[in-house]
């Protein structure tokens, strides 16, 4: 396997052109923003504030005392309209606080960047991480401090930011990584303090070439960060790929990272942490790639977290045409939401708006047995049998045909010639493989 490289995966079309040269721009003022309360980590948030009181941008607004949560900010100054149920991403109602902005901008006097920070324990270093509600900006939403929390006896030796951005469209990584390319360095170097670690590497796809220097040029003086360019080539930003590619490491199915000596965070993430400690900012906003053949004049916008898609498509002159599908995230894993009322989350790095034509759904047909899907699978995975069993309902076999290792990247479903949903398919074995474990361990089973 040639270095930077993985077995199986494709290149399609990038269809980064559009926004990958342009500056990012501040989006206008929301007209109204929804912190939500069940957040990626699912564990649901209690207000703490109410209807009618002001808020200023970067105050605490809800909590948890869950290990797994993180509090949510107001990511605007203004009076909290109302908390009630708003459409979601997945296009369940879940509960949100409205907050209306004023147009003052006045932030929170909790706001205070951190001084000595190199001489603060870990300990404390992740508790402000957590406190300040950042999670994985790669899509996910993954806890950052649950990811820095190493369970005991664990030994990792390198931090890998994630710079690889290889889903279409998105270009958002890509422009904060050009412009911002200091603030990720720093934003590692405190992670590696955080898990102490001496070494960083940052995992870039080669179709970025600005990018990768502009990182390099940043990280020259920072001892112990290294930039590596990887092939592009989809799923490279897959943790598991791209510690391969980067490291030449491999995580051993149902294993995490760390079982390699490993920590994954996204170059956003990174940046969000160099702004609670450099700025006193929690994560309120992010940049955002608004996108796709249906969109005037696609931008990255630095958008506040829970404006609706709406006014951020608007902020870039609106449709074109007749809207087909709305897609949060890129087109291989993103996810379609049911209106563009839904309002961003944290983990919302584009939205891709695509034609009526590019939107049409295809008839599936009979497996033709051509193998290009077993080729194509990134985990050396079976999706045709994946498939099969799970329309069947034979979730045993499923199980024994590693569902629960698929990472959901959509590769099967692009290069099947028949058309077949198979990645909806096994998400849906995983669905249930995971809830027959759930019961099991509340029965006290294994
Ligand atoms: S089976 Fe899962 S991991 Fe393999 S190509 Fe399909 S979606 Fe990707
Ligand atoms: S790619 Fe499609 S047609 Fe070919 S084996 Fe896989 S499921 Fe069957």
């Amino acid at each position: 396997m040639p270095k930077g490289l993985f077995r199986g995966g494709i290149h399609p079309p990038e269809n980064k052109e559009r926004t990958a040269t342009l500056r990012t721009v501040v989006a206008q003022r929301p007209s109204k923003v929804a912190v939500l309360l069940h957040q990626g980590s699912n564990c649901p948030l209690t207000p703490t504030v109410a209807k009618g009181d002001h808020v200023r941008m970067g105050q605490k607004v809800a909590d948890t005392e869950e290990k797994w949560g993180v509090p949510a900010h107001s990511p605007v100054s203004g009076k909290i309209d109302s908390i009630g149920l708003v459409r979601t991403a997945s296009g369940a109602q879940d509960q949100a606080i409205f907050i209306v902005p004023d147009e003052e901008d006045v932030l929170d006097e909790s706001c205070v960047p951190v001084d000595n920070v190199f001489s603060r324990p870990p300990e404390e270093l992740i508790a402000m991480i957590r406190e300040a509600g950042i999670v994985g900006m790669g899509g996910a939403e993954f806890p950052t401090h649950i990811k820095l929390s190493l369970p005991p006896k664990v030994e990792v030796d390198t931090l890998l930011l994630n710079g690889a951005e290889c889903e279409p469209y998105l270009t958002a990584d890509h422009r904060l990584m050009v412009e911002r390319p200091r603030d990720i360095i720093r934003g590692a170097q405190i992670l590696m303090r955080a898990i102490g670690v001496m070494r960083t590497r940052i995992g870039i796809e080669d179709n970025k070439p600005d990018a990768i220097h502009a990182m390099r040029d940043a990280a020259v003086s920072a001892a112990g960060i290294e930039v590596v360019p990887v092939k592009t080539r989809y799923p490279q930003g897959s943790e598991k790929h791209l510690i391969k590619s980067v490291l030449g490491r491999e995580v051993p199915p149902g294993c995490l990272p760390f079982s390699v000596g490993v920590v994954v965070s996204n170059v956003g993430t990174a940046a969000a942490v160099a702004d609670r400690f450099d700025r006193g900012l929690p994560l309120i906003e992010r940049i955002v790639t608004v996108t796709g053949s249906a969109v005037a004049s696609p931008a990255n916008l630095i958008a506040k977290i829970g404006t609706p898609a709406s006014e951020l498509i608007e902020a870039c002159g609106g449709f074109v045409g007749e809207p087909g599908k709305i897609i949060f995230g890129g087109p291989m894993m993103g996810m379609a939401v049911p209106s563009a009322d839904v309002p961003t989350g944290r983990g919302t790095s584009g939205i891709l708006v695509m034609s009526r034509e590019e939107s049409a759904v295809f008839e599936e047909m009979p497996c033709i047995k051509c193998g290009q899907c077993v080729d194509a699978c990134p985990m050396r995975l079976e999706p045709a049998f994946l498939h099969q069993w799970s329309e069947a309902g034979l979730w045993d076999e499923a199980e024994a045909y590693h569902a629960m290792d698929c990472i959901e990247c959509g590769v099967c479903t692009y290069v099947c010639p028949s058309r077949r949903n198979l990645v909806q398919a096994i998400k849906r074995a995983k669905f249930e493989i995971s809830a027959r474990r759930r019961a099991a361990r509340e029965r006290g089973g294994k």
